[in-house]
């Protein structure tokens, strides 16, 4: 019982807390919104995981929230 009780207020926490930082560093461009070249280092283009960003929706932020499209900002209902 006390085991039900501590997973609830965990998965609470976890949904109040996509709600308060949305967003995570995005992981293919390391949250820099750049991807490099390998061979001419200086080269690179904008990361097309996040368009450029280095953000992304958490997974609970899609999950619980619809998601914010990658900006962090919630869309007006
Ligand atoms: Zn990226």
């Amino acid at each position: 019982m006390v085991a039900v009780f501590v997973i609830a207020i965990v998965a609470v926490s976890y949904i109040v807390s996509t709600r308060i930082h949305p967003l995570r560093g995005c992981p293919t461009c390391n949250a820099t919104g750049r991807h490099f070249g390998s061979v001419y280092k200086t080269g690179h283009r904008r990361c097309r995981r996040c368009a450029g960003s280095g953000r992304k929706d958490r997974v609970g932020t899609k999950v619980f929230w619809g998601g914010t499209n990658n900006t962090g900002i919630f869309p007006k209902k």
